[in-house]
């Protein structure tokens, strides 16, 4: 007899741990298989992580595996073995994890494999009689292109004369799987000769370590990873390469087509439920190398992986947010690991704790300063829109903004103009010295919360009065919100009736094609302005594109996120990235309304280096990551009573641990959420600042501090990006 350990395909914690089922005798099972199983009295799903010979319970007492869901496994070995890392490191839930490794669709059972028909001419066909005019047109067509879709044929000559051919024997139909694959436009691109630089990195990036490549925006990076998987690929072996969701631009996923065809699967957000399943099973079977994807398509269950590259490695998007929450470098570095393989983190802007880790040789460095073709860097002008308003200038352009659109315009050029919104969260300003108002604790902006007119911390709870008069300067001119696209839009018509004014947001780009289509109509048009979000800010490549006009960069600096300042240097220098690509130097206006911010300085001269220095610093003396570990842990429920009670319950016990290891805790509390109910639940949260010393030991102990049958839903996230 055999036995099989099971996870239950459930969201609860009181049952996320392995069940031993007996494994029936006719029933050939394998390790990483989804089965139907008897619990409790219902039928659930499970997955199969172990199969043994022996039982550990009492072999009376087991049930049956009643039968196998899918005819294959599939859980593959190295999944399995990142699921129990995940769970030991992460504080996930098994099934939770497991689930992030297949299509989701597959597991509600609301895909299938598509299925289709076709015709073949049979080898010893008779020739049909002259009058039977259709019957010979189909023949003729089959002698000329062989096997074809029984619709095409039946549609275009006819259902009668194909039926009529198939009774004597003259075709053969049959059915096939089809895979579902995204078209795309054919583009040509001739492969570029790589520069010294580019051809030092392919060289220097050949082991299996992690290397983070740090290149300025327009140094080549693309070509680069395009050039370590080719070499992959001659050595037999697959390659993984991430890119955020918000760059996965037609242009992009069509120049990996072009270079890898049919060898390449592409995993994004715009898939079908269809295209999705069909994919990821080309992965899955091995018949796709190098896959093409957002976050998620880190679990691809690509195997003899020989190289995973993360691009962009600083993007806020690797990390995923909801349940179950992980960061994406985490899993790349547990990847490499198992395959021995290469590990490529690239960026213009390298995050603060990746470049930490590079310093500290825990990756390795790889630089490229310049411009593929040697084109200087965008020169960044920063514009004090607190002198504008004192010269009598209240519009939302500067007087230098106009004017080199003006040149633009004139020139037959293309500029970008970007807003900068982030997040829902709002902050006070005065507009008249440009004050804003911080926690004394903490260092980080305060949130202004409309329903109550206050001023909250989102990292320690702390609440203060709504400004109404500005404490630096006394003014009672506070202003807060931001401009939208629209508004930059409709304002912009009137200094330009005649040039074309595109609008990039979430707005414009709900349909299918919109974002594409808006893109190759911007590309065509000249002189045009784009004006967008976040989602202008990278990964395009527009020859023409000469100024960058920066609306108000200070929107990413002001919130409350101890990353903020990180963020908007990030920001700066990746929007500032997409002017001056070709032959002429760009430009770009960055309106601010603290120009004296260091974070400007830095990003104006390129000095990505003085800025890591500086912020690294502060990040240090204020004991924030990576210096320590934040740890939120989020209860929610409709019935404030429970929450409160819960998490009570387990602050008592932390505080208990903080009080056995008082050196480890920098800071320690429960609250509300500054969004105390949203969706009818409320929500209250613990929150942590750890020392990263024991770090491990401590995080295992915190974690045990939560019960396993609490009424709340509880979330427990490691530096967050969001406290609201
Ligand atoms: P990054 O990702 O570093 O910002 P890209 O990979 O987008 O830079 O490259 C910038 C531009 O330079 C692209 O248009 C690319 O086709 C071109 N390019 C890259 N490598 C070379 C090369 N070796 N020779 C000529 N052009 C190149
Ligand atoms: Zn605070
Ligand atoms: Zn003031």
């Amino acid at each position: 007899m055999k036995f099989a350990k099971v996870i239950i395909d459930q969201d609860a914690k009181a049952i996320d741990r392995e069940f031993e089922y007996i494994i029936p005798d006719d029933l050939d099972l394998s390790q990483g298989e989804r089965v139907n199983v008897p619990f409790g009295n219902r039928t659930l799903q499970g997955f199969v992580v172990e199969i043994k010979d022996t039982a550990e319970y009492d072999v009376k007492k087991l049930k049956k595996i009643i039968s196998r869901i899918d005819n294959f496994a599939v859980i593959k070995k190295e999944m399995l073995e990142l699921m129990k890392y995940m769970a030991e490191h992460l504080h996930l839930k098994l099934a939770s994890i497991l689930r992030l490794f297949l299509p989701a669709e597959m597991r509600t059972g609301k895909v299938k494999e598509l299925i289709v028909r076709y015709v073949d001419l049979a080898q010893n066909y008779e020739l049909p009689s002259k009058n039977a005019k259709k019957q010979i047109e189909i023949v003729e067509y089959l002698k000329a292109n062989g096997r074809t879709e029984f619709s095409k044929i039946s549609n275009e000559f006819g259902y009668a004369a194909l039926s009529a051919l198939e009774k004597k024997g003259s075709v053969v139909i049959s059915t096939q799987e089809k895979k579902r694959a995204v078209e795309f436009d054919k583009i040509e691109k001739e492969r570029n000769k790589l520069t010294p630089l580019q051809q030092r990195a392919v060289e220097t990036i050949s082991q299996n370590k992690t290397y983070l490549l740090h290149g300025v925006t327009g140094s080549g990076k693309t070509e680069v990873y395009m050039n370590l998987i080719d070499r992959c690929l001659s050595q037999n072996k697959t390659a993984l390469m991430l890119v955020p969701e918000i760059s996965l631009t037609p242009q992009v996923l069509a120049n990996f087509k072009a270079r890898f065809g049919e060898e390449v699967a592409l995993i994004h957000s715009g898939l079908s439920a269809g295209e999705r399943f069909d994919e990821w099973r080309r992965i899955f079977f091995g018949e796709a190398k190098v896959v093409v994807g957002a976050r998620s398509a880190i679990f691809s269950p690509i195997e003899n992986l020989g190289i995973i590259i993360i691009d962009e490695e600083h993007e806020q998007s690797y990390v995923s947010e909801n349940n179950p929450r992980y960061d994406t470098h985490d899993i790349a570095e547990f990847r490499r690991s198992y395959n021995n393989c290469t590990l490529v983190l690239g960026s213009a802007t390298p995050s603060i704790e990746s470049y930490t880790k590079a310093l500290d040789g825990e990756y390795v460095l790889v630089e490229m300063p310049v411009r593929v073709n040697g084109m200087e860097m965008p020169t960044i002008k920063v514009i004090d829109m607190m002198t504008e308003l004192r010269q009598g200038n209240s519009e939302i352009f500067s007087v230098s903004l106009l004017a080199e659109l003006d040149n633009v315009v004139k020139q037959k050029k293309q500029a970008m103009i970007f807003i900068n919104r982030r997040g829902f969260a709002s902050f006070q300003r005065c507009r008249d010295c440009g004050y804003v108002a911080k926690c004394a604790d903490c260092d980080v902006s305060l949130v202004y919360h409309q329903a109550e007119n206050k001023l909250k911390c989102h990292y320690c709870g702390k609440r203060y009065r709504a400004l109404d008069i500005c404490p630096s300067c006394g003014s009672k001119n506070i202003k807060q919100g931001a401009v939208g696209t629209e508004r930059v839009v409709s304002e912009l018509k009137k200094f330009f009736p005649e040039v074309t004014i595109y609008r990039m947001d979430n707005d414009t780009t709900s349909t299918k094609n919109s974002h594409r289509s808006i893109l190759s109509q911007f590309r065509e048009t000249k002189p045009a302005i784009l004006v967008g979000t976040q989602m202008i800010a990278k990964g395009h490549d527009f020859e023409d594109v000469i100024l960058v006009g920066i609306i108000d960069a200070d929107q990413s600096l002001y919130q409350a996120d101890y990353r903020s300042i990180e963020k908007t240097f990030q920001l700066v220098t990746q929007v500032s990235g997409r002017a001056g690509r070709s032959k002429q130097q760009g430009k770009v206006i960055l309106q601010t309304y603290s120009p004296r911010h260091y974070v400007y300085r830095f990003a104006q001269n390129y000095d990505f280096k003085g800025f890591f220095q500086k912020e690294a610093n502060l990040r240090k003396v204020t004991n924030f990551p990576p210096y320590t570990k934040i740890i939120r842990i989020l209860f929610q429920h409709e019935n404030e009573n429970i929450v409160a009670k819960e998490i009570k319950v387990c602050y008592n016990k932390i505080q208990e641990l903080k009080e056995k290891h008082p050196d480890d805790f920098v800071y320690l509390d429960a609250m509300k959420s500054p969004l105390n109910r949203i969706k009818s639940q409320y929500r209250y949260q613990i929150l942590m600042r750890l020392k990263l010393d024991n770090i491990d030991e401590i995080e295992k102990e915190v974690y045990s501090c939560i019960d396993n049958n609490l009424k709340s839903s509880v979330f427990y996230e490691i530096n967050p990006s969001s406290l609201s």
